[in-house]
C-alpha cells in the first residue's frame, strides 16, 4: 500500500481555492446552512518526539469543503464564524468528526492525543465546556485524549478572567496548549501562572532560526523557560532537516511541519501513522 499513502500525499499537495470575490461574498451567507450540511472535514498533522521520533499524536485542521467555492482554508472563514456567532457550533462539529476519524487509529498503542484549535470565544461558554466534556464521555474517549490549542494573543487579550476559563478546562482533564506563542504579547508570567501543558512556537520563529541568530536565542529561552515551568515545547512549521536537528539540539520536545509530513486527510493519516509505527526518522 505504499503507492496508495503516495497517492494520498499528492492529493494533500493540492492548494486551497482561491475564492474570487464573488465567492467571498456568499461565504457569510452559506456558513449556516454548511454546517447543517456538514460540509466541513478534518486534515490531521502528526506531532512527533523530537527525542526519538515516537509520534505523539496529531492536530486535527478543519477544512470547508464549498460547493462552488472548492476547498476552503481556515483562514477564510473562522473569523466569520465568530463573528457570526457559529464558532462554537463549528467547534462541535470539528470535534465530532475527530471523535469519528480518532476510531481509525485507536489501535496504536502508545500515549497518542489529537489536538482541536479552539476559540478564546468558546472556552469562555460553560455551557460550551460541559458540551465538549459530554461529547467526548459519550464516544467513549477520555477529555486527556485531548488537547485544547489556544491562541496566546486571544488568551491575553481577553479580560474576563482567562485564569478561571483555563483552570475550568484543565479541571475537566483536557490539555491545554498555547498556540503561535511569540506573535502576541508574550508575557511570560502567564506561562507560570496559567496551567498551560504545552506552548507551540509559532512558524515564524522556527523559519528565522536557521537565518538569524537572535531568532534562534530567542527559540533557546524560549525553550528552557517554557520547560522551567514544567511545559512541553512544540515547534510547528518545521520545512527542512537543519531546523528539525537544531530544535532537537536545544532539547525541543516536539516537532510539528511539512518536513514530517503535511496536513492529510484521517484515510491518509492512518496509512502515513502505519508507515511510521516505530517513528519518525528525518
Ligand atoms: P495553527 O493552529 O497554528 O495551525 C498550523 C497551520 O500551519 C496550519 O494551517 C498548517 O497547515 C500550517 N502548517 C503546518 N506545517 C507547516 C509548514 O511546515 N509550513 C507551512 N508554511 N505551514 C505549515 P491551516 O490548516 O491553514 O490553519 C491555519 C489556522 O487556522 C490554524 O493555525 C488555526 O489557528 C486555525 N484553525 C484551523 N483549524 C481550526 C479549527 O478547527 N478551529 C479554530 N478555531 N481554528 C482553526
Ligand atoms: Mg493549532
Ligand atoms: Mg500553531
Ligand atoms: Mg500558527
Amino acid at each position: 500500500s505504499f503507492s496508495t499513502l503516495q497517492a494520498l500525499m499528492e492529493e494533500t499537495r493540492r492548494p486551497f481555492a482561491h475564492p474570487d470575490r464573488h465567492c467571498r461574498d456568499e461565504l457569510a451567507k452559506d456558513l449556516p446552512s454548511a454546517l447543517q450540511r456538514r460540509e466541513f472535514f478534518n486534515v490531521y498533522q502528526p506531532k512527533v518526539a523530537l527525542t526519538n521520533g515516537a509520534i505523539a499524536g496529531v492536530e486535527a485542521l478543519v477544512r470547508w469543503r464549498h460547493p462552488r467555492c472548492g476547498i476552503l482554508s481556515p483562514d477564510h472563514f473562522i473569523t466569520l464564524a465568530e463573528q457570526q456567532g457559529h464558532i462554537d457550533a463549528l467547534t462541535r462539529l470539528v470535534m465530532e468528526n475527530a471523535l469519528h476519524d480518532s476510531r481509525l487509529w485507536l489501535e496504536k498503542s502508545q500515549p497518542f492525543s489529537v489536538s482541536v484549535n479552539v476559540s478564546m470565544l468558546s472556552l469562555m461558554s460553560p455551557n460550551f465546556m460541559n458540551g465538549m466534556c459530554a461529547l467526548v464521555l459519550e464516544r467513549g474517549f477520555s477529555p486527556s485524549d485531548f488537547i485544547f490549542e489556544v491562541t496566546e494573543g486571544r488568551v491575553l487579550e481577553d479580560t474576563r478572567a482567562p485564569l478561571e476559563i483555563t483552570a475550568r478546562i484543565k479541571m475537566a482533564g483536557f490539555g491545554l496548549s498555547m498556540d503561535d506563542f511569540g506573535t502576541g504579547y508574550s508575557n511570560m508570567n502567564r506561562l507560570r501562572d496559567y496551567p498551560f501543558d504545552e506552548l507551540k512556537l509559532d512558524r515564524s520563529f522556527v523559519t528565522g532560526i536557521t537565518s538569524s541568530p537572535a531568532t534562534l536565542k530567542m527559540c533557546h529561552a524560549s525553550i528552557a523557560l517554557a520547560q522551567a515551568c514544567g511545559i512541553r515545547v512544540v515547534a510547528e512549521g518545521i520545512e527542512s532537516r537543519d531546523e528539525f536537528q537544531i530544535l532537537k539540539q536545544m532539547g525541543c520536545d516536539y516537532a510539528q511541519g511539512y518536513f514530517i509530513c503535511r496536513p492529510m486527510t484521517a484515510e491518509a493519516m492512518k496509512l502515513w501513522l502505519s508507515a511510521h509505527w516505530f517513528g519518525f526518522a528525518p
